[in-house]
Parts: structure tokens; sequence; C-alpha cells
């Protein structure tokens, strides 16, 4: 067997070995048995010794807490409307020109804050067969569809011959001309990022681009580091994409910390994501006016290419919101009244009659 595959079949489920490693106290435990009912555990192995560490970023983000089980009246099951917008099986298609493809719901980690929490755990779901074919019929028909996105899930915890089945069917669409990943295996499961995968993922004749999901620095381990090396090595753009999390990311110098590592990598900071309102997600979300000025704040202290935008995904699939304190405010038509970054200083500009 590969050894992305063993490694993934080795990744912790078991709430008991949480406790008994330290990660996680008895009352936890306990509860966590209402928790498994409704949600999936998975930590991967190589995580393990951070955590024993007391790794709190990683803490926060996988080992499963009491707070879940609290649901709070605005949250709700389909946060960002994936049904609402799902023509068949398999497709979100939100925006005119790119569609959402979600060929499976595995992960390679359990996220303690995602979105599709509950989807992701019922992981029995594949997209094959006629399913699948009527995914691709669709795309075909759609001739206005120019990018696909493989979400989930975590579509590289698929094996080599179902992605190579997938991207060979939408090898033949000739007006998709982009195919973006999203996942989070370059950093939880570097492994599979093999010469192989990268074969596969270079077959098709349109541009792959991979946006890979980290929330901290403690995710960014060597192994992690070579596995985005091997990818942007091999011509394959890498952006990024975050979640602003209470307790993991937020403050400046942490969000500074991991962006300035990006970069390094050659990896675009894209989105930085506010937690949607899924249920049992609360403890994760600070103010989202905190939220902005911690954003701003990167400004000061990092290039440009090195701050993301903030999002926030209308609840209900109302669509992404870029959101940021205006610097930039019209006074009158042509007046302009700007906030300097730097000195925070207001400076009037009028470029019609000046
Ligand atoms: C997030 C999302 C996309 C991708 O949006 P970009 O702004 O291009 O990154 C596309 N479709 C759906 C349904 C989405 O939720
Ligand atoms: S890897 Fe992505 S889809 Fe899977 S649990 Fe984490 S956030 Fe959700």
């Amino acid at each position: 067997m590969k050894l992305w595959l063993r490694e993934h079949r080795k990744s912790l489920i078991d709430p008991e070995t949480f406790v008994r490693r330290g990660w996680m106290d008895a009352r936890a435990l306990a509860l966590s048995e209402q928790i498994k009912a409704k949600l999936r555990f998975r930590i991967p192995a190589r995580f393990a010794e951070r955590l024993d560490q007391g790794d709190v970023a990683l803490m926060r983000q996988f080992v499963p807490q009491v707070e879940e089980l609290r649901s709070h009246p605005c949250e709700i099951t389909d946060p960002i409307g994936d049904e609402a917008f799902a023509p068949v099986m398999g497709i979100t298609h939100r925006y005119r020109d790119r569609v959402l493809l979600k060929p499976t719901y595995q992960c390679a980690v359990y996220c303690r804050f995602c979105f599709r929490r509950e989807k992701v755990s019922h992981s029995g779901f594949e997209l094959k067969g006629q399913e699948l074919e009527q995914a691709l019929a669709y795309i075909k028909t759609h001739e206005e569809i120019r990018e696909v996105i493989f979400s989930g899930g975590d579509p590289l915890t698929l094996i080599d011959a179902r992605l190579s089945e997938l991207l060979a069917g939408l090898a033949q669409i000739k007006h998709v001309a982009l195919i973006r990943f999203h996942t989070r295996v370059p950093t939880v499961l570097p492994s599979r990022i093999t010469t192989e995968l990268i074969r596969v993922l270079r077959s098709v004749p349109q541009t792959v681009w991979i946006a890979a999901h980290i929330n901290s620095v403690s995710e960014l381990d060597a192994e992690a580091q070579a596995a985005i090396s091997r990818l942007v090595d091999a011509g394959i753009p890498l952006l990024h994409q975050g979640v602003l999390l209470k307790g993991v990311n937020d403050s400046t110098e942490a969000l500074a910390e991991l962006f300035w590592a990006l970069i390094r990598l050659r990896v675009k900071p894209y989105y930085l994501h506010y937690p949607d309102l899924a249920q049992g997600t609360q403890h994760f979300r600070v103010p989202l006016s905190q939220a902005i000025t911690l954003v701003q704040g990167l400004r000061g202290v990092l290039p440009g290419y090195a701050v993301p935008q903030l999002i926030v995904d209308i609840p209900r699939g109302g669509g992404k919101v870029v959101v940021e304190k205006s610097m930039a405010e019209e006074v009158s038509q042509d007046h302009w009244r700007f906030t300097s970054p730097i000195t925070g200083e207001i400076h009037e500009v009028r470029y019609e009659d000046c």
C-alpha cells in the first residue's frame, strides 16, 4: 500500500486516545459520545507529538471540545447554501462562470470549525457512476462555466486512479479553462503529494491551481514545506486560504507569522474566511469588527501581496463579500477623503476642478 494511504489509515479517530494522551479531559470524553453521534474525528498521527507538547493551534482546531454541543439560534446546518444552489448531485453553481465539484466528503483531518461539518461526517458519499456522469454533463452543457473548483471534503484524499478519471472527464470539456483544488492535504497529509499525483494534476490541458487551507505555522513543519515546494517546483501555482479562528490565529502576530511563512514558500495568501454560522462553532468567532482591525493591521507589517482579503460568505448562499474598513470616502462628486494607512491622517483630494 502507498505510504500516504498507510499514514491516512493510521490517523487517530478515537476520542479515548485523545483522553489517554492528555489532549482532552474525561468530561469532554463523556460529551464526545454525543458529538460522535453527529460528527467525526480524525487527527493525522504526524500531529500527535506536537499535541503532546500542548500545541494550542492544533489542539483548538482538531481536538473535540464540549462547546461544539452548544448550538446558537443564529447557527444553521447548511450555512452557505450548498444545497440551495445544487442543480445536480455533487455540484454547487452560484457564480455564473465557476462551479464547485464535490467528489468526496472524506477529509484527511476533521476540523472542529468546518462549515460542512455535518456533511463531511457522512464520508460514505463518493461521486461516481451515473451521478458523476450527470455532474459532468451539467458542466458540459453550461458553456458559461470556465472554472471547475474541486472541493468537498478533500478532493486530494481520492486515490490517483479516481482523480485521473475525474480529470479525464473535464479534459474533454473545451470551455473549462481552469481547474482549482481546495485542499488541506499539503500540510495535513504531505506524503500524499507524490510525483505520481503531480503527474495526474498536470495531465489535463487546463490550468490547475491549488488553494491550500492552512491556519497556523504549527501546520507548516518541514514535511509540509517540502510538499508545498514540490507542487510549486512542478509549476502549479498555490493560493492560500484560511479561517480566522479565536484562540488559533486571532492576533496580528500570529497572522503575520503565517502569511510571512507562506509568501516565503511561494504561496499567495488569497482569502481569510470569517467562520461561517455552522452549528456549535460560536467559540471560534471573534467579533467581525475585531477581524477587520486584525487584517487591516497586517498592512503595516507585511508586503501588500502577503495580505489576504477578509471574506464573509453571506449565510444561505448570498455569496462572498470582501469585508474591510474603507480608507476612501467620496465626499461629493470627484472629491475624496482618504485615510493614510501609515499615519492615520486624513487627506482630501479633488480629481476635478482642482
Ligand atoms: C467560494 C465559492 C466559489 C469560489 O469563489 P472565488 O471567489 O472564485 O474563490 C465558487 N462557487 C461557490 C459556490 C463558492 O462557495
Ligand atoms: S479539511 Fe476542509 S472540508 Fe474537511 S473538515 Fe477541514 S475544513 Fe472541513
